[in-house]
């Protein structure tokens, strides 16, 4: 029997609620499997850990990571302490740490949810969004100088590597060509950005030529936003840089009905270091603590860690249970307009779970 050594790290705010309930979920799979069980190890960092050690995390957290098989997270934000702050201290030190630089966000309309999308007019949606995990915006690189004069200069460099750019559009139309579809957007900014969005242009033409049996078409950013909502059908895998893919994935998100629904995987797909998968939203401290989050963009984050492990029949049975029950609008949360708590969420996916073992 295979034992997977599994962290988890809650964070903050409804992190430590939804992480708890993707970790029962967990159980529950091992619980009807005789092939396969887990190992799990919890860590207390983010923001309290940050009130009582001055960091969100220890200065050798890395190492007590590295032979995990993967992590499942939470979320890093807390309302007293600048976002900037939590973000670098504690996810993108793990992202960067473990170069997981293809950050997966696949979106559909589950079953019984009323996504804003479908008001639109008879429209649905089947996308997977790959977003540059490692540099672009969101590289670091930068600083400020003259701070608080009046001729303060600040900047964010927006570093862009031909290897980063390479690996990440291959990684794109590798996922591409594994779907049906066989349909890849590149998304851009190449008008007004005249340098490395042109760089990323070039490039997607290169790596094309290794993929003669995937579609592709390229798109700026703005244009894509639209595209999204007017003709959905038209995008299929979209790959795009850190920020714009941020973004575009919130806007996916909230078409097919919640940011509680959306998962999130983290990848090194080289597999050297674990990957980390988590919910798209964030710490969401307005309803902390009050048993309201909905657990399913995490439990979709766990479906994506089993594919990852190679436990595939396992992710679709999860992902079936999920279905079954979003499809009952009894069991929706306040953001899907029901009255659904968190636990009562969690008891009927495991409940699914053990009725199919
Ligand atoms: P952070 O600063 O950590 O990104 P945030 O406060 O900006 O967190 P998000 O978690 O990104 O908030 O989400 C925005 C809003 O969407 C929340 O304030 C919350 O009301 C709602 N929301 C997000 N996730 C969930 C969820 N899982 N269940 C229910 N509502 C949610
Ligand atoms: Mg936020």
């Amino acid at each position: 029997m295979r034992t997977y050594r599994i962290a988890t790290i809650p964070g903050d705010g409804i992190g430590k609620e939804v992480v708890p309930a993707g970790r029962r979920v967990l159980e529950a799979i091992a619980a009807g499997s005789t092939d396969f069980g887990f190992d799990f190890e919890d860590f207390d960092w983010g923001g309290d850990y940050y009130r009582k050690h001055g960091v969100m995390m220890p200065a050798d957290g890395l190492d007590a990571l590295r032979d995990k098989d993967a992590i499942l997270f939470g979320s890093a934000g807390d309302p007293h302490i600048p976002d900037h702050v939590t973000l670098w201290g504690l996810r993108l030190k793990i992202c960067q740490g473990f170069d997981q630089y293809a950050n997966v966000r696949p979106t559909r309309i589950l079953p019984g949810i009323d996504a804003p999308l479908k008001r639109c007019g008879p429209k649905d949606l089947d996308w997977v969004i790959v977003r540059e995990n490692s540099e672009g915006e969101y590289s670091g690189v930068g600083g400020r100088a003259h701070q608080g004069h009046p001729i303060e200069v600040a900047t964010d460099v927006s570093m862009m590597t031909r290897a980063g750019v390479e690996r990440i559009l291959r990684f794109a139309f590798r996922l591409a060509q594994s779907r049906p579809r066989k349909l890849l957007t590149v998304i851009t900014k190449s008008n007004a950005q005249r340098h490395a969005m042109v760089m990323w242009d070039e490039i997607a033409l290169q790596v094309s030529k290794a993929f003669p049996d995937v579609k592709w078409d390229k798109e700026l950013v703005d244009a894509a936003t639209a595209r999204m909502v007017n003709r959905p059908a038209t995008l299929d895998t979209i790959v795009a840089t850190n920020l714009h893919a941020d973004i575009l994935s919130d806007l996916a998100a909230a078409l097919a009905g919640s940011l509680g629904i959306a998962p999130t995987a983290n990848l090194d797909p080289e597999r050297r270091y674990p990957s980390m998968f988590e919910p798209i939203h964030g710490s969401a401290f307005d309803i902390m603590g009050k048993g309201l989050a909905n657990p399913v963009g995490t439990f979709w984050s766990v479906v994506m860690m089993l594919e990852h492990l190679g436990e595939r029949s396992a992710a679709r049975q999860l992902m079936d249970a999920i279905e079954r029950v979003t499809a009952n609008p009894a069991l929706h949360t306040g953001d899907l307009g029901g009255k659904a708590t968190t636990v009562e969420v969690t008891d009927a996916v495991c409940a699914m779970l053990a009725s199919n073992a």
